[in-house]
């Protein structure tokens, strides 16, 4: 071969041969990733996801790159795949960026099934009075939540005898408080309706609790009482002090840490029951989501505000005496990083003789933690109190008492459907339908 070509060509045929390795080797991981949550059963996404017809892609990996969440979707043999099934939030970012129109979006899979309601345009149930706005009607993201919480609140404002409520009977019920919920309480202030929020937990729904630092990415909205908001990347704390600092402002008023657990016809009007109330409201918008409510242990003790259903932040918990309360991925990953403060002593409770519904990954990490004496993990056991300074633990037949600062429950959760169905709401289930 000519030396000069040989000079031109052999740097060319480097690089082509470089690429060719990493692809290679980014497919190889790709397929563990994806045969790692296969094992851990980890193969159902949430709600909205994206299907891709492997005879129409190219393997161009542009839906892989475009994915806001990273790591989601991998090449596996040329061909785009969801290695990460249950990290997709439904951004669509892959279907706008597929070339080759390949992808596209739905609900549920062939084997699980996902409900959703029957909404009209205006967001009303069949039930008449009764609207749903944000991730519970299907559209997930913050964006949507938020636009369809102002939406709705617009057309429950044309709903008759809105605004005119008087005695004891409310316009408007709102259940939660995340974006849709908030957007939509902001749209009630403004349109001084007679109304109430309840929110279980706390303002911002599933955004908090999101891990501390999370990016998110978004895109601008219009919020009732406040206008435009011009957020495209921002963190969970930044987003999240933005609402609390509008919160105040406006004044719109959450009862927080109030449950919603009945709603019931009487006449024209509804009836929300709360452990601490019961509302009549003319209307109600239930912006739930879909993230369900932690399963409790329904053992005595468990009010105590040192009990609580997911880990935010791992250092509160340093040189505390902390019991986690689970065996899913949530669980080990919260007995981990939780092992991993200074001076705290981790205890580990699941019910069964093993942690089969986890990552291999953190089974290995508990095991290690277990061995290097930071973690103790307890299987085949129960609790059945928690005291102030102790928590009193059923050991496969025999009564242990445990020294106790904080209990983290990581049991699951339930989903909102069974709630839905005894108000009345048609659910229908989705297999795999865009
Ligand atoms: C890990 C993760 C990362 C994400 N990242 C992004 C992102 O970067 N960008 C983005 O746009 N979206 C993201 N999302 C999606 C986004 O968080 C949701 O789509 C959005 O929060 C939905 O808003 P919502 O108001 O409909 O419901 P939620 O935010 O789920 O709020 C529902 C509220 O209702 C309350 N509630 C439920 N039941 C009751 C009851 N019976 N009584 C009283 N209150 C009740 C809940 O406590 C909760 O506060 C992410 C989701 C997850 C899980």
């Amino acid at each position: 071969m000519d030396s000069k070509l040989l000079f031109y060509f052999a740097p060319l045929a480097m690089i082509v041969l470089w690429r060719i390795a990493a692809r290679k080797r980014a497919q190889t991981k790709n397929l563990a990733v994806l045969q790692e949550n296969q094992k851990a059963g980890l193969t159902e996404p949430a709600s909205l996801h994206p299907v891709i017809d492997s005879v129409k892609c190219i393997g161009c990996a542009s839906c892989a790159s475009a994915c806001p969440e990273g790591n989601v979707l991998g090449l596996i043999q040329g061909k785009a795949q969801l290695i990460n099934p249950t990290h997709c939030i439904g951004h669509g970012a892959c279907k706008e960026a597929c070339p080759m129109d390949a992808i596209s979006l739905v609900f549920g899979t062939e084997k699980r099934g996902i409900d959703i309601p029957n909404v009209r345009e205006n967001f009303e149930t069949n039930m008449p009075g009764i609207f749903i706005a944000g991730e519970l009607g299907g559209m997930g993201l913050i964006r949507n939540a938020v636009e369809q919480g102002r939406q709705a609140l617009e057309y429950i404002c044309k709903v008759d005898g809105v605004g005119k409520s008087s005695g004891d009977c409310l316009d408007l019920v709102i259940v939660g408080a995340g974006p849709a919920g908030f957007a939509a309480s902001l749209g009630a202030t403004q349109n001084k309706l007679s109304f109430v929020t309840l929110e279980q937990e706390t303002l911002g729904g599933t955004v908090s609790h999101f891990p501390r630092g999370k990016l998110v990415m978004t895109a601008p909205v219009q919020l009732p009482l406040v206008g435009k908001v011009r957020f495209t990347e921002t963190t969970k704390e930044e987003l999240l002090g933005f609402w609390q600092k509008v919160e105040k402002q406006t004044g719109v008023k959450i009862r927080y840490q109030e449950r919603v657990e009945e709603i019931t016809h009487d006449g024209d009007v509804y009836l929300v029951r709360t452990p601490k109330d019961t509302y009549r409201t003319r209307t109600v918008l239930l912006s739930i989501g879909r993230r369900g409510t932690p399963r409790k242990l329904g053992v005595p003790g468990e009010d105590q505000s040192k009990v609580v259903y997911r880990l935010i932040d791992p250092e509160q918990y340093q040189g505390r005496r902390v019991l986690v309360v689970g065996g899913g991925d949530s669980a080990l990953e919260a007995a981990i990083s939780i092992a991993e403060q200074p001076g705290a002593e981790v205890t580990l409770s699941y019910r069964s003789e093993a942690f089969s519904r986890a990552k291999e990954k953190n089974r290995r990490k508990v095991q290690q933690a277990s061995t290097e004496g930071r973690l103790k993990v307890i299987f085949k056991s129960n609790v059945k109190q928690i005291r102030e300074d102790s928590v009193q633990i059923d050991h496969d037949g025999e009564l242990i008492e445990l020294p106790n600062d904080a209990v983290i429950v990581s049991a699951g959760g339930v989903l909102p459907t069974p709630f839905l169905k005894q108000i009345g709401i048609e659910v229908e289930t989705k297999y795999g339908t865009a």
